[in-house]
Protein backbone atom coordinates (compact mmCIF):
# COMPACT_ATOMS: atom_id res chain seq x y z
CA UNK A 1 0.00 0.00 0.00
CA UNK A 2 0.97 3.49 -0.49
CA UNK A 3 1.32 4.19 3.54
CA UNK A 4 3.14 1.59 3.59
CA UNK A 5 5.57 3.04 1.41
CA UNK A 6 5.44 6.25 2.90
CA UNK A 7 6.59 5.32 6.17
CA UNK A 8 9.30 2.87 5.19
CA UNK A 9 10.47 5.93 3.19
CA UNK A 10 10.76 8.03 6.51
CA UNK A 11 12.05 4.99 8.39
CA UNK A 12 14.61 5.30 5.74
CA UNK A 13 15.32 9.08 5.74
CA UNK A 14 15.43 8.46 9.61
CA UNK A 15 17.70 5.81 9.25
CA UNK A 16 20.25 8.32 7.62
CA UNK A 17 20.34 10.86 10.37
CA UNK A 18 23.82 10.94 12.89
CA UNK A 19 24.71 11.95 15.92
CA UNK A 20 26.48 15.32 15.26
CA UNK A 21 28.32 17.34 17.44
CA UNK A 22 25.00 20.28 17.63
CA UNK A 23 22.42 17.56 18.45
CA UNK A 24 24.44 15.40 20.92
CA UNK A 25 25.41 18.15 23.68
CA UNK A 26 22.00 18.26 25.29
CA UNK A 27 21.78 15.09 25.70
CA UNK A 28 25.42 14.55 26.49
CA UNK A 29 24.60 17.32 29.88
CA UNK A 30 21.75 14.69 30.88
CA UNK A 31 23.86 11.59 31.06
CA UNK A 32 26.10 14.11 32.84
CA UNK A 33 23.79 15.02 35.37
CA UNK A 34 22.28 11.67 35.81
CA UNK A 35 25.75 10.04 36.31
CA UNK A 36 26.77 13.21 39.14
CA UNK A 37 23.24 12.50 41.03
CA UNK A 38 24.37 8.64 41.09
CA UNK A 39 27.49 10.18 43.07
CA UNK A 40 30.13 9.30 40.27
CA UNK A 41 33.00 11.28 41.03
CA UNK A 42 33.59 14.81 38.72
CA UNK A 43 36.63 13.48 36.85
CA UNK A 44 35.56 10.12 36.22
CA UNK A 45 32.13 11.92 34.96
CA UNK A 46 34.28 13.57 32.63
CA UNK A 47 36.30 11.12 31.18
CA UNK A 48 33.54 8.51 30.71
CA UNK A 49 31.60 11.54 28.98
CA UNK A 50 34.47 12.59 26.20
CA UNK A 51 34.77 8.47 25.85
CA UNK A 52 30.79 8.30 24.61
CA UNK A 53 31.04 11.09 22.74
CA UNK A 54 33.79 9.96 20.91
CA UNK A 55 31.81 6.96 20.51
CA UNK A 56 28.60 8.42 19.96
CA UNK A 57 30.29 11.05 16.90
CA UNK A 58 29.16 10.50 13.59
CA UNK A 59 27.07 6.81 14.48
CA UNK A 60 24.33 6.01 12.45
CA UNK A 61 21.12 6.17 13.77
CA UNK A 62 19.49 3.07 12.80
CA UNK A 63 15.93 2.08 11.41
CA UNK A 64 13.28 3.92 13.88
CA UNK A 65 15.55 4.78 16.45
CA UNK A 66 16.28 8.53 17.48
CA UNK A 67 19.58 9.73 18.13
CA UNK A 68 18.60 10.23 21.64
CA UNK A 69 17.92 6.60 21.81
CA UNK A 70 20.84 5.76 20.19
CA UNK A 71 22.99 7.98 22.79
CA UNK A 72 21.51 6.22 25.86
CA UNK A 73 22.26 2.75 24.47
CA UNK A 74 25.79 3.98 23.62
CA UNK A 75 25.54 5.47 27.51
CA UNK A 76 24.29 2.05 28.82
CA UNK A 77 26.64 0.05 27.10
CA UNK A 78 29.80 1.90 28.21
CA UNK A 79 29.01 2.03 31.25
CA UNK A 80 28.15 -1.96 31.24
CA UNK A 81 30.97 -2.59 29.61
CA UNK A 82 33.27 -0.32 31.71
CA UNK A 83 32.25 -1.80 34.96
CA UNK A 84 32.21 -5.48 34.39
CA UNK A 85 35.36 -6.16 32.08
CA UNK A 86 37.45 -8.53 33.41
CA UNK A 87 35.05 -9.59 35.88
CA UNK A 88 35.79 -13.57 37.69
CA UNK A 89 34.95 -15.33 40.25
CA UNK A 90 37.68 -15.47 43.11
CA UNK A 91 41.13 -16.36 41.66
CA UNK A 92 42.40 -19.02 43.75
CA UNK A 93 45.51 -20.24 41.77
CA UNK A 94 48.22 -20.13 44.27
CA UNK A 95 49.91 -22.85 46.27
CA UNK A 96 47.33 -23.48 49.13
CA UNK A 97 46.37 -21.79 50.96
CA UNK A 98 45.90 -18.98 48.83
CA UNK A 99 45.97 -16.10 50.86
CA UNK A 100 42.68 -13.55 50.23
CA UNK A 101 43.58 -10.29 51.96
CA UNK A 102 40.90 -7.87 52.86
CA UNK A 103 41.68 -4.05 52.90
CA UNK A 104 39.28 -0.76 53.08
CA UNK A 105 37.59 1.92 54.95
CA UNK A 106 36.23 1.21 58.24
CA UNK A 107 32.48 0.53 58.40
CA UNK A 108 33.31 -0.94 54.70
CA UNK A 109 31.80 -4.32 55.22
CA UNK A 110 35.17 -6.05 55.20
CA UNK A 111 34.11 -8.35 58.25
CA UNK A 112 30.63 -8.96 56.95
CA UNK A 113 32.17 -9.76 53.48
CA UNK A 114 34.99 -12.14 54.63
CA UNK A 115 32.57 -14.74 56.03
CA UNK A 116 29.96 -13.90 53.08
CA UNK A 117 33.34 -14.95 50.72
CA UNK A 118 33.56 -17.56 53.26
CA UNK A 119 30.08 -19.42 52.72
CA UNK A 120 30.47 -18.23 49.04
CA UNK A 121 33.51 -20.45 48.77
CA UNK A 122 32.37 -23.55 51.03
CA UNK A 123 29.18 -24.04 49.10
CA UNK A 124 30.33 -22.73 45.54
CA UNK A 125 33.87 -23.86 45.43
CA UNK A 126 33.61 -26.82 47.51
CA UNK A 127 36.95 -25.42 49.58
CA UNK A 128 38.40 -25.66 53.14
CA UNK A 129 38.04 -21.81 54.62
CA UNK A 130 40.13 -19.99 57.52
CA UNK A 131 39.77 -16.82 58.59
CA UNK A 132 41.71 -14.69 61.02
CA UNK A 133 41.21 -11.30 62.03
CA UNK A 134 44.08 -8.60 62.27
CA UNK A 135 42.06 -5.74 63.73
CA UNK A 136 44.25 -5.38 66.83
CA UNK A 137 42.35 -2.13 67.71
CA UNK A 138 39.18 -3.13 68.60
CA UNK A 139 38.31 -6.47 70.15
CA UNK A 140 34.86 -6.22 69.72
CA UNK A 141 36.03 -6.23 65.37
CA UNK A 142 38.07 -10.03 66.46
CA UNK A 143 35.01 -11.12 68.10
CA UNK A 144 32.69 -10.12 65.03
CA UNK A 145 34.64 -12.16 62.87
CA UNK A 146 34.34 -14.92 65.44
CA UNK A 147 30.34 -14.94 64.84
CA UNK A 148 30.22 -14.63 61.56
CA UNK A 149 32.49 -17.33 60.83
CA UNK A 150 30.66 -19.51 62.42
CA UNK A 151 27.86 -19.06 60.60
CA UNK A 152 29.44 -18.69 57.28
CA UNK A 153 30.50 -22.63 58.49
CA UNK A 154 34.69 -22.00 58.30
CA UNK A 155 36.91 -22.32 60.72
CA UNK A 156 38.37 -19.02 62.65
CA UNK A 157 42.16 -18.55 64.10
CA UNK A 158 41.76 -16.62 67.41
CA UNK A 159 43.73 -13.40 67.69
CA UNK A 160 43.92 -11.01 70.62
CA UNK A 161 44.47 -7.35 70.80
CA UNK A 162 47.84 -7.74 72.25
CA UNK A 163 49.77 -9.49 69.19
CA UNK A 164 51.02 -7.89 66.05
CA UNK A 165 49.32 -7.82 62.74
CA UNK A 166 51.65 -9.38 60.89
CA UNK A 167 52.57 -11.91 63.65
CA UNK A 168 48.96 -12.98 63.59
CA UNK A 169 49.10 -13.16 60.07
CA UNK A 170 52.10 -15.42 60.17
CA UNK A 171 50.68 -17.67 62.80
CA UNK A 172 47.17 -18.04 60.44
CA UNK A 173 48.77 -18.66 57.52
CA UNK A 174 51.13 -21.57 59.42
CA UNK A 175 48.02 -22.64 61.36
CA UNK A 176 46.53 -23.18 57.58
CA UNK A 177 49.70 -24.77 55.82
CA UNK A 178 49.52 -27.34 58.67
CA UNK A 179 45.65 -28.50 58.46
CA UNK A 180 45.81 -28.03 54.63
CA UNK A 181 43.10 -25.09 54.64
CA UNK A 182 42.24 -24.01 50.59
CA UNK A 183 41.87 -20.72 51.46
CA UNK A 184 42.91 -17.98 54.71
CA UNK A 185 40.86 -15.12 54.58
CA UNK A 186 42.23 -11.91 56.29
CA UNK A 187 40.14 -9.47 57.42
CA UNK A 188 41.70 -6.48 58.64
CA UNK A 189 41.79 -3.06 60.62
CA UNK A 190 39.50 0.10 59.61
CA UNK A 191 40.28 2.96 58.85
CA UNK A 192 38.01 5.92 59.21
CA UNK A 193 39.95 8.01 56.83
CA UNK A 194 43.10 7.57 54.91
CA UNK A 195 45.92 6.73 57.62
CA UNK A 196 49.48 6.84 56.90
CA UNK A 197 50.17 4.19 59.89
CA UNK A 198 47.36 1.75 59.19
CA UNK A 199 48.11 1.99 55.32
CA UNK A 200 51.83 1.10 56.07
CA UNK A 201 50.69 -2.08 58.25
CA UNK A 202 48.22 -3.12 55.35
CA UNK A 203 51.32 -2.96 52.89
CA UNK A 204 53.54 -5.04 55.57
CA UNK A 205 50.53 -7.75 55.65
CA UNK A 206 50.34 -7.57 51.87
CA UNK A 207 54.05 -8.33 52.00
CA UNK A 208 53.96 -11.18 54.44
CA UNK A 209 51.06 -12.94 53.34
CA UNK A 210 51.59 -12.66 49.55
CA UNK A 211 47.67 -12.95 48.78
CA UNK A 212 46.68 -14.28 45.54
CA UNK A 213 43.83 -11.56 46.19
CA UNK A 214 43.75 -8.27 47.82
CA UNK A 215 40.17 -7.08 47.69
CA UNK A 216 39.20 -3.48 48.21
CA UNK A 217 36.05 -3.66 49.92
CA UNK A 218 33.79 -0.30 49.14
CA UNK A 219 30.37 1.21 50.01
CA UNK A 220 28.16 1.35 47.23
CA UNK A 221 26.65 4.72 49.14
CA UNK A 222 30.24 6.29 49.22
CA UNK A 223 29.93 9.95 47.25
CA UNK A 224 32.23 11.81 45.93
CA UNK A 225 35.16 10.84 48.02
CA UNK A 226 35.46 6.90 46.58
CA UNK A 227 37.88 8.56 44.34
CA UNK A 228 39.94 9.32 47.06
CA UNK A 229 39.98 6.36 49.21
CA UNK A 230 40.48 4.26 45.92
CA UNK A 231 43.32 6.30 45.18
CA UNK A 232 45.15 5.92 48.04
CA UNK A 233 44.52 2.06 47.95
CA UNK A 234 45.61 1.70 44.90
CA UNK A 235 48.53 3.70 45.58
CA UNK A 236 49.47 1.12 48.64
CA UNK A 237 48.04 -2.22 47.34
CA UNK A 238 48.39 -4.09 44.43
CA UNK A 239 44.74 -4.46 44.09
CA UNK A 240 43.28 -7.32 42.34
CA UNK A 241 39.33 -7.27 42.85
CA UNK A 242 37.01 -4.54 43.95
CA UNK A 243 33.37 -5.84 46.13
CA UNK A 244 30.97 -3.61 46.18
CA UNK A 245 28.95 -3.70 49.52
CA UNK A 246 25.26 -2.04 50.39
CA UNK A 247 23.60 -1.88 47.05
CA UNK A 248 20.61 -2.67 48.54
CA UNK A 249 20.12 0.75 49.92
CA UNK A 250 18.81 3.51 48.37
CA UNK A 251 22.19 4.83 46.51
CA UNK A 252 21.93 4.53 42.94
CA UNK A 253 26.07 3.74 43.38
CA UNK A 254 27.53 5.58 41.41
CA UNK A 255 31.07 4.79 43.31
CA UNK A 256 30.98 1.51 41.27
CA UNK A 257 32.31 3.82 38.26
CA UNK A 258 34.15 5.76 39.99
CA UNK A 259 36.90 2.92 41.92
CA UNK A 260 36.57 0.99 39.21
CA UNK A 261 37.79 3.50 36.73
CA UNK A 262 40.68 4.88 39.45
CA UNK A 263 41.88 1.09 40.44
CA UNK A 264 41.53 -0.37 37.03
CA UNK A 265 40.76 -3.64 39.30
CA UNK A 266 37.40 -5.57 38.33
CA UNK A 267 34.04 -5.62 40.31
CA UNK A 268 33.61 -9.20 41.28
CA UNK A 269 30.71 -9.54 43.89
CA UNK A 270 28.19 -7.11 45.33
CA UNK A 271 26.83 -7.38 48.79
CA UNK A 272 23.11 -7.35 48.46
CA UNK A 273 22.14 -7.40 52.42
CA UNK A 274 23.47 -7.38 55.62
CA UNK A 275 22.98 -11.43 56.09
CA UNK A 276 25.70 -13.97 55.44
CA UNK A 277 24.15 -15.28 51.78
CA UNK A 278 23.46 -11.53 50.77
CA UNK A 279 26.26 -11.79 48.43
CA UNK A 280 25.62 -11.95 44.10
CA UNK A 281 28.20 -12.06 41.26
CA UNK A 282 28.69 -8.16 40.46
CA UNK A 283 26.11 -7.58 37.16
CA UNK A 284 27.41 -4.41 35.39
CA UNK A 285 24.57 -4.51 32.94
CA UNK A 286 21.98 -4.33 35.71
CA UNK A 287 24.05 -1.63 38.18
CA UNK A 288 24.71 0.62 34.85
CA UNK A 289 20.41 0.86 34.52
CA UNK A 290 20.46 1.71 37.81
CA UNK A 291 23.40 4.57 38.04
CA UNK A 292 21.54 5.82 35.05
CA UNK A 293 18.64 5.83 37.17
CA UNK A 294 16.58 3.82 34.56
CA UNK A 295 16.45 0.16 35.03
CA UNK A 296 17.41 -1.82 32.15
CA UNK A 297 17.27 1.15 29.83
CA UNK A 298 18.27 -0.56 26.56
CA UNK A 299 15.59 -3.36 26.92
CA UNK A 300 13.42 -0.97 27.95
CA UNK A 301 14.12 1.04 24.84
CA UNK A 302 13.05 -1.70 22.88
CA UNK A 303 10.59 -2.71 24.15
CA UNK A 304 9.46 1.25 24.11
CA UNK A 305 9.53 1.61 20.68
CA UNK A 306 8.07 -1.61 20.13
CA UNK A 307 4.90 -1.26 22.01
CA UNK A 308 4.44 2.58 23.30
CA UNK A 309 2.33 5.56 21.05
CA UNK A 310 5.38 7.64 21.48
CA UNK A 311 3.04 10.57 19.99
CA UNK A 312 1.32 9.98 23.32
CA UNK A 313 4.50 10.12 25.32
CA UNK A 314 5.93 12.97 23.33
CA UNK A 315 2.53 15.27 23.82
CA UNK A 316 3.06 13.85 27.87
CA UNK A 317 6.66 15.22 28.07
CA UNK A 318 5.25 18.82 26.00
CA UNK A 319 2.37 18.86 28.66
CA UNK A 320 5.03 18.70 31.48
CA UNK A 321 7.26 21.61 30.02
CA UNK A 322 4.53 23.93 29.73
CA UNK A 323 3.19 22.96 33.12
CA UNK A 324 -0.12 22.39 32.27
CA UNK A 325 0.56 19.24 34.41
CA UNK A 326 -0.46 15.76 34.84
CA UNK A 327 -3.91 14.60 34.69
CA UNK A 328 -5.97 11.41 34.93
CA UNK A 329 -5.90 11.43 31.00
CA UNK A 330 -1.86 10.89 30.98
CA UNK A 331 -2.41 8.29 33.92
CA UNK A 332 -4.66 6.62 32.12
CA UNK A 333 -2.79 6.59 29.28
CA UNK A 334 0.17 5.59 31.36
CA UNK A 335 -1.61 2.49 32.73
CA UNK A 336 -2.24 1.63 28.92
CA UNK A 337 0.88 1.89 27.96
CA UNK A 338 1.60 -0.71 30.78
CA UNK A 339 -0.17 -3.10 29.43
CA UNK A 340 1.15 -2.63 26.10
CA UNK A 341 4.76 -3.21 26.97
CA UNK A 342 4.41 -7.08 26.62
CA UNK A 343 2.86 -7.17 30.07
CA UNK A 344 4.23 -6.67 33.61
CA UNK A 345 6.20 -9.66 34.58
CA UNK A 346 8.44 -9.04 31.46
CA UNK A 347 9.06 -5.34 32.39
CA UNK A 348 9.47 -6.59 35.83
CA UNK A 349 12.77 -7.97 34.46
CA UNK A 350 13.99 -4.94 33.39
CA UNK A 351 13.83 -2.91 36.67
CA UNK A 352 16.71 -2.52 38.77
CA UNK A 353 17.19 -5.30 41.73
CA UNK A 354 15.81 -3.63 44.45
CA UNK A 355 12.97 -3.01 42.93
CA UNK A 356 12.42 -6.03 41.49
CA UNK A 357 12.64 -7.73 44.75
CA UNK A 358 9.64 -5.80 45.71
CA UNK A 359 7.83 -6.40 42.77
CA UNK A 360 8.15 -9.97 42.33
CA UNK A 361 6.51 -10.46 45.47
CA UNK A 362 3.21 -8.90 43.85
CA UNK A 363 0.72 -11.39 41.96
CA UNK A 364 1.11 -10.50 38.43
CA UNK A 365 -2.51 -11.61 37.56
CA UNK A 366 -3.80 -9.55 39.74
CA UNK A 367 -1.48 -6.54 39.43
CA UNK A 368 -3.12 -7.02 35.80
CA UNK A 369 -6.61 -7.46 37.18
CA UNK A 370 -5.91 -4.24 38.75
CA UNK A 371 -4.55 -2.29 36.18
CA UNK A 372 -8.22 -2.97 34.17
CA UNK A 373 -10.29 -1.72 37.11
CA UNK A 374 -8.48 1.30 37.39
CA UNK A 375 -9.07 2.10 33.46
CA UNK A 376 -12.46 1.39 34.39
CA UNK A 377 -12.75 3.53 37.16
CA UNK A 378 -10.68 6.84 34.76
CA UNK A 379 -13.27 5.70 31.67
CA UNK A 380 -16.16 6.19 34.46
CA UNK A 381 -15.23 10.08 34.67
CA UNK A 382 -16.14 12.67 32.25
CA UNK A 383 -13.53 14.78 30.60
CA UNK A 384 -13.56 17.21 32.94
CA UNK A 385 -13.03 15.39 35.92
CA UNK A 386 -9.98 13.74 34.14
CA UNK A 387 -8.28 17.22 33.53
CA UNK A 388 -9.54 18.82 37.24
CA UNK A 389 -9.29 15.95 39.37
CA UNK A 390 -9.86 18.24 42.40
CA UNK A 391 -13.55 17.99 41.62
CA UNK A 392 -14.12 14.51 42.39
CA UNK A 393 -15.79 14.92 45.62
CA UNK A 394 -18.39 12.62 47.73
CA UNK A 395 -21.24 12.68 44.79
CA UNK A 396 -19.48 12.33 41.97
CA UNK A 397 -16.69 9.95 43.81
CA UNK A 398 -20.06 7.67 44.00
CA UNK A 399 -21.49 8.04 40.47
CA UNK A 400 -18.31 7.10 39.52
CA UNK A 401 -18.00 4.00 41.79
CA UNK A 402 -21.40 2.98 40.52
CA UNK A 403 -20.81 3.19 36.85
CA UNK A 404 -17.41 0.70 36.83
CA UNK A 405 -19.06 -1.18 39.29
CA UNK A 406 -16.03 -0.68 42.08
CA UNK A 407 -16.41 0.62 45.96
CA UNK A 408 -15.82 4.23 46.80
CA UNK A 409 -13.05 3.12 48.52
CA UNK A 410 -11.53 2.09 45.39
CA UNK A 411 -12.19 5.35 43.64
CA UNK A 412 -10.64 6.76 46.53
CA UNK A 413 -7.48 4.77 46.38
CA UNK A 414 -7.35 5.31 42.74
CA UNK A 415 -7.00 9.51 43.24
CA UNK A 416 -4.45 8.85 45.94
CA UNK A 417 -2.30 6.46 43.83
CA UNK A 418 -2.46 9.27 40.76
CA UNK A 419 -1.85 11.90 43.33
CA UNK A 420 1.52 10.20 44.31
CA UNK A 421 2.23 9.97 40.74
CA UNK A 422 1.79 13.55 40.06
CA UNK A 423 3.96 14.34 42.57
CA UNK A 424 6.52 12.01 41.14
CA UNK A 425 5.85 13.54 38.00
CA UNK A 426 6.54 17.17 39.47
CA UNK A 427 9.72 16.33 40.68
CA UNK A 428 10.81 14.63 37.90
CA UNK A 429 10.38 17.82 35.61
CA UNK A 430 13.53 19.63 35.04
CA UNK A 431 15.18 16.99 35.92
CA UNK A 432 15.83 15.32 32.52
CA UNK A 433 14.07 12.07 32.50
CA UNK A 434 11.19 13.46 30.74
CA UNK A 435 13.63 15.33 28.71
CA UNK A 436 15.50 12.48 27.69
CA UNK A 437 11.82 10.85 26.97
CA UNK A 438 10.79 13.45 24.94
CA UNK A 439 14.32 13.26 23.37
CA UNK A 440 13.99 9.64 22.90
CA UNK A 441 10.88 10.07 21.07
CA UNK A 442 12.39 11.85 18.14
P1 LIG B 1 34.18 -3.28 58.43
O1 LIG B 1 34.39 -2.19 59.43
O2 LIG B 1 34.73 -2.91 57.10
O3 LIG B 1 34.64 -4.61 58.90
O4 LIG B 1 32.59 -3.37 58.22
P2 LIG B 1 31.55 -4.43 58.82
O5 LIG B 1 31.68 -5.73 58.12
O6 LIG B 1 31.64 -4.44 60.30
O7 LIG B 1 30.19 -3.77 58.33
C1 LIG B 1 29.75 -2.49 58.76
C2 LIG B 1 28.22 -2.47 58.75
O8 LIG B 1 27.75 -2.60 57.43
C3 LIG B 1 27.62 -3.62 59.52
O9 LIG B 1 26.49 -3.14 60.21
C4 LIG B 1 27.20 -4.61 58.45
O10 LIG B 1 26.11 -5.40 58.84
C5 LIG B 1 26.83 -3.66 57.33
N1 LIG B 1 26.97 -4.27 55.99
C6 LIG B 1 28.05 -4.84 55.42
N2 LIG B 1 27.79 -5.23 54.16
C7 LIG B 1 26.49 -4.93 53.91
C8 LIG B 1 25.62 -5.08 52.77
O11 LIG B 1 25.98 -5.56 51.69
N3 LIG B 1 24.34 -4.62 52.93
C9 LIG B 1 23.92 -4.05 54.11
N4 LIG B 1 22.66 -3.62 54.17
N5 LIG B 1 24.71 -3.89 55.16
C10 LIG B 1 25.98 -4.31 55.09
MG1 LIG C 1 35.75 -5.12 60.57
Amino acid sequence: ALTDKLSRLVKEMRGQARITESNVQDMLREVRMALLEADVALPVVRDFITRVKDKALGQEVMSSLSPGQVLVSIVNRELAATMGEGVSDINLAAQPPAVILMAGLQGAGKTTTTAKLAKHLIEKRKKKVLTVSSDVYRPAAIEQLKTVTKQAGAEWFPSTSEQKPVDIALAALDYARKHFFDVLLVDTAGRLAIDEALMAEIKALHAVLNPVETLFVVDAMQGQDAINTAKAFKEALPLTGIILTKTDGDSRGGAALSVRQITGAPIKFSGTSEKIDGLEVFDAQRHAGRILGMGDILALVEQVTAGVDMEAAQKLAAKMKSGSGFDLDDFLSQLQQMKSMGGLSSLLEKLPAQMAAKAGQVDMNKAEKDIRRKEGIIQSMTPLERRKPELIKATRKRRIAAGSGVQVQDVNRLLNEFEQMQGMMKKMKGGGMMKMMKRMGG
